[in-house]
């Protein structure tokens, strides 16, 4: 098969809801990252993407909608508190899980009694959607397990022969997939941290919870407990405080006659000095903008990528070093 790549106008959306109406899949562009996307409510479209990614089957699916979409056609809304974050944070990268109403298909939710759905901001992607005017389920457009795509090349390299089409809708602006929130209870409660932070929702709700995985636990997000987003080369993570361990790893790799780069943050890199760098920017949002375009820069380039941790885990770090933990870690 060949795979396409057009931008989005009104004529490549036309043909990406023709195939999608026929129950295929195609590369969507969001603002956190890249999509495989098919109709949620087509048991054949949704194997489909667990086949062309290998994603193991008990992780269920997110389904996109757009901003006029009734979501009671889908789910039922259960607390009050829902419709403040549905006013305060969508569309955007807020993905929130409730009880389904089982429109969407057994084979994307994992047969379970839930629905993770997003309304993403993403101009062409709200065109996409508003013509197809169905919920259309997409997990990232990579090969399970690789670095998430922020760029139509990035889905092509991973998925090229495998799709027909791929929406190009520009560098994803988050850069990191969406915070998933569950909804389903009197307080909400975050099961993959993102862009919407923990900070910013207990200022509209109040409180906020963040689910705790513990071993022999019932996953109640299947997704976080496998390893993910790894770049195609060797990998180790420091913590800033460890700049001479890094510098030591560095100069092994150069030893053994590889090619080693460190990803960090700016104010980082400048401690650095005649080293190769993967620099990240210097602010929360900047880094996690850049994370996987750099993963996937670095694993062209290097034989072993040395990434720097964030200082902390709050705010927007929380899910930048959730990402760095499971690519580099
Ligand atoms: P991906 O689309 O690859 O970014 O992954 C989607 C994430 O949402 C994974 O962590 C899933 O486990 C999670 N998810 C999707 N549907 C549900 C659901 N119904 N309940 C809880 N988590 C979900
Ligand atoms: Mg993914």
């Amino acid at each position: 098969m060949q795979t396409l790549i057009k931008s989005v106008d009104e004529q490549s959306v036309e043909s990406a809801k023709k195939i999608l109406l026929d129950g295929g899949v195609i590369g969507m562009p969001t603002e956190t990252v890249y999509g495989l996307a098919g109709v949620g409510t087509m048991p054949e479209a949704v194997k489909k993407i667990f086949e062309i990614k290998g994603r193991p089957s008990d992780n269920p699916l997110i389904a996109h909608v757009h901003k006029h979409y009734d979501l009671d056609k889908l789910v039922l809304v259960k607390h009050d508190y829902v419709y403040k974050l549905i006013e305060k944070f969508t569309p955007g990268p807020l993905t929130l899980v409730f009880e389904s109403k089982r429109v969407v298909c057994d084979e994307a939710t994992c047969g379970g009694d839930t629905l993770a759905v997003r309304i993403p901001s993403h101009q062409g992607c709200q065109q996409l959607l508003q013509a197809v005017d169905m919920p259309v389920v997409a997990p990232s457009a990579n090969l399970s397990k690789h670095t998430s795509p922020v760029t139509a090349e990035h889905v092509y390299n991973d998925l090229n022969g495998k799709i027909p089409l791929i929406l190009d809708g520009g560098k994803c602006t988050g850069g990191i997939e969406s915070t998933v929130l569950d909804v389903t209870g009197e307080i909400p409660r975050i099961l993959r941290a993102g862009l919407v932070t923990k900070e910013m929702i207990e200022e509209v709700v109040g409180k906020c919870l963040i689910a705790e995985h513990k071993e022999g636990d019932r996953v109640k997000s299947p997704g976080v407990k496998y390893k993910h987003y790894r770049p195609n080369c060797k990998t180790a993570l420091f913590e800033e405080k460890e700049l001479d361990l890094v510098k030591k790893a560095y100069q092994e790799e150069i030893d053994c006659g590889g090619k080693p780069f460190v990803m960090c943050a700016d104010h980082v890199g400048e401690k650095l000095k005649g080293v190769n760098l993967l620099l990240l920017g210097d602010t929360p949002e900047k880094i996690a903008s850049n994370l996987y375009d750099k993963l996937l820069e670095g694993e062209r380039k290097a034989t072993l990528i040395i990434a720097v941790a964030m200082p902390d885990e709050k705010g927007v770090n929380m899910g930048i070093m959730n990402r760095l933990r499971k690519s580099c870690g």
